[in-house]
């Protein structure tokens, strides 16, 4: 039943915002009223293509090139020079798939891929050379019965992707049978679309999560403060309503976030939306994104200011993926 106070959109709105979404770098200058650059053509995208909202477009400044939204999504040259040490998959999630579209890293929980759409893309993603046409949903029933057979697994990730993505009929199908499973006590979703497509938060949606009998723990991602504001604040409220949890993930990004003032600003922001800071990631060393690249020594730093400035409750931990390790690692503030 969808909570008698929240305002969920309508289905089609969605829909008709991805429709729209911009799909050319030069259609997003121009809206943004920012001169057309013709070496962003569609070599540098390395296969990775251009896809922006137009509701997350509409929240950066015109005119602003730096602009910390327009970086996340908008391709630059930089992306074509391959660095030492930056490779297509540096947290070795080919090795770590159990099944079609099932990778396991750490003990009890497991990570479905739903599907390889995203509603945006982000140029830093850890994930834009991941293989998904060898992680097909259609080994969906070989992943449903690894899960159900494994009952040391309490937790189940839906991911992509983002899982969002789908449509609700869809994403009924597999939160009902994950819920069927009396061994998963939790369903975790990772997605960015109610911060990119907000709209996403439909009446079905809501029916969904508020009947399982799993609890849901939604992580969502925001970078920067400028990415929430009364469109992301309803859908929060709507989804808070369910009774689930919400978490904020966030990238370390040069240029994007890497200040005191904009990590402030962020925690502060993403509480206010009724969301709990969880992680702050150092980014994976992916190719072509070398320019968003923060090393662990600076992070170290921000995150000792952070602490500094912000109350322990809207300090995300600190973190870094390496392959093989069994769980994330929480770098630590050195002094
Ligand atoms: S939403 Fe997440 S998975 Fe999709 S492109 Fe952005 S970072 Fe990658």
């Amino acid at each position: 039943m969808v909570p008698p106070n929240a305002s969920p959109w309508e289905s089609r709105v969605w829909r008709d915002e991805l429709a729209r979404a911009y799909r050319k770098p030069e259609e997003l200058l121009s809206a943004l009223d920012l001169p057309c650059e013709p070496e962003l053509d569609a070599s540098i995208e390395r296969g990775f293509s251009t896809l922006v909202p137009r509701t997350f477009a509409a929240k950066m400044r015109p005119g602003v090139r730096a602009d910390p939204l327009l970086r996340q999504v908008l391709p630059d040259v930089a992306e074509r020079a391959d660095k030492q040490g930056f490779t297509t998959d540096p947290l070795a999630e080919q090795a770590a798939t159990v099944t079609g579209n099932l990778v396991q890293k750490y003990d009890g929980r497991a990570l479905l891929i739903t599907t390889p759409g995203c509603a945006v893309h982000c140029r830093y993603c850890f994930r834009r050379h991941f293989p998904y046409d060898e992680h097909r949903p259609g080994t969906l029933d070989l992943a449903m019965a690894a899960i159900e057979a494994d009952v040391s697994l309490s937790e189940v990730i839906l991911s992509g992707g983002d899982p969002l993505l789908l449509p609700d009929d869809a994403l009924t199908k597999i939160i009902r049978r994950l819920d069927s499973f009396p061994h998963l006590r939790r369903l975790r979703i990772h997605t960015r679309l109610p911060i990119v497509l907000p709209q996403r938060i439909t009446a079905q949606l809501l029916d969904l999560l508020g009947s399982c009998r799993a609890d849901i723990v939604v992580v969502v991602h925001s970078n920067h403060a400028q990415e929430l504001d009364d469109v992301t604040q309803r859908a929060f409220a709507a989804l808070r309503q369910t009774g689930l949890w919400l978490l904020n993930q966030s990238v370390l990004l040069r240029g994007v976030n890497d200040t005191i003032e904009a990590q402030v600003d962020l925690q502060s922001a993403t509480f206010a939306q009724g969301v709990l800071p969880y992680y702050l990631h150092l980014p994976d060393p992916i190719a072509g994104t070398h320019h968003f690249f923060v090393d662990e020594q600076a992070g170290q730093a921000l995150h000792r200011e952070m602490q500094a400035k912000l109350p322990g409750y809207l300090v995300p931990r600190l973190v870094k993926e390496i392959a093989g390790e069994p769980n994330k690692l929480i770098v630590s503030s050195k002094d």
